[in-house]
């Protein structure tokens, strides 16, 4: 087993492993440092920079999800340049997505006392809703584009492979190849990219068939109408509707 390693972060001496992140070392002292794309079950990609911090002796801010922790290193995880990065990151995700259900960035928002109209008059991401098979909804208006769903349909999780990034800069969403309809991907509707989406973007078909106010007996009959289509569709490949080449 390989020795240990001391750091100092906000003043504090941690020992880690030599293969932790600051963000592991962090936490194993108390220290919380907000995230939005890290989940505990998806693969680290340092997309959304919520997480940066100040290493004494580097120039640039550090994304601690991804960066190991180094002996001897310095950390400070709560600068005012760090409060600043974070508190303009999360005022930039206010200004053009729907964040009304996502209850960790609405704390980090708090916590760090983001003014939502700082880029008010901005343009607002506001694809429609896509309700398109019986086990869930897709609401992209509240996709802050994390990735988590991608790697838990793909090789952190499920190797379903059914979505990933679509478009390019503002236009930039999360869809199936050739953005076909969700029933004619590889989508097994194992739920996995329902579980660690951390907007509601992705939602359960009953969950928000009741928001919209139907009865349990009508949700109930929806979807066991479309449930039942969706069965013989699988069972019959030659029923589906013909796929157009792209
Ligand atoms: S749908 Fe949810 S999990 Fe997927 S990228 Fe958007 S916010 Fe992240």
């Amino acid at each position: 087993m390989s020795e240990p390693i001391f750091l100092t972060i906000d003043d504090t001496v941690v020992s880690v492993e030599p293969e932790a992140t600051i963000l592991q070392a962090a936490t194993r002292i108390g220290i919380r440092i907000p995230t939005m794309c890290y989940h505990k079950a998806t693969t680290s990609c340092a997309i959304c920079r919520l997480c940066v911090v100040e290493v004494e002796g580097s120039r640039a801010l550090i994304p601690s999800c991804v960066a190991s922790a180094g002996p001897g290193m310095v950390v400070h995880t709560r600068t005012a340049r760090v409060e600043r990065v974070r508190r303009t990151i999360l005022e930039m995700l206010a200004s053009s997505i729907d964040l009304s259900e996502a209850p960790e960035l609405q704390a980090h928002m708090r916590d760090y006392s983001v003014d939502i109209t700082r880029y008010s008059g901005c343009q607002r991401r506001c694809p429609p809703i896509l309700d398109d098979n019986p086990m869930y909804i897709r609401d992209y208006a509240k996709c802050v584009l994390c990735w988590r769903c991608v790697q838990v349909c793909a090789e952190d999780a499920q190797y379903t492979y059914a979505i990933n990034f679509s478009g390019r800069g503002f236009e930039t969403l999360i869809s199936t190849f050739y953005d076909r309809p969700i029933m004619e991907s590889t989508c097994v509707f194992c739920g996995q990219c329902l579980g660690v989406c951390p907007t509601n973007a992705l939602k359960p078909k009953r969950e928000w068939l009741l928001e919209q106010g139907q009865s349990l007996d009508e949700i109930i009959e929806t979807t066991r109408i479309e449930k039942r289509t969706c069965m013989s569709r699988l069972a019959d490949p030659s029923s589906e509707p013909e796929r157009k080449q792209p």
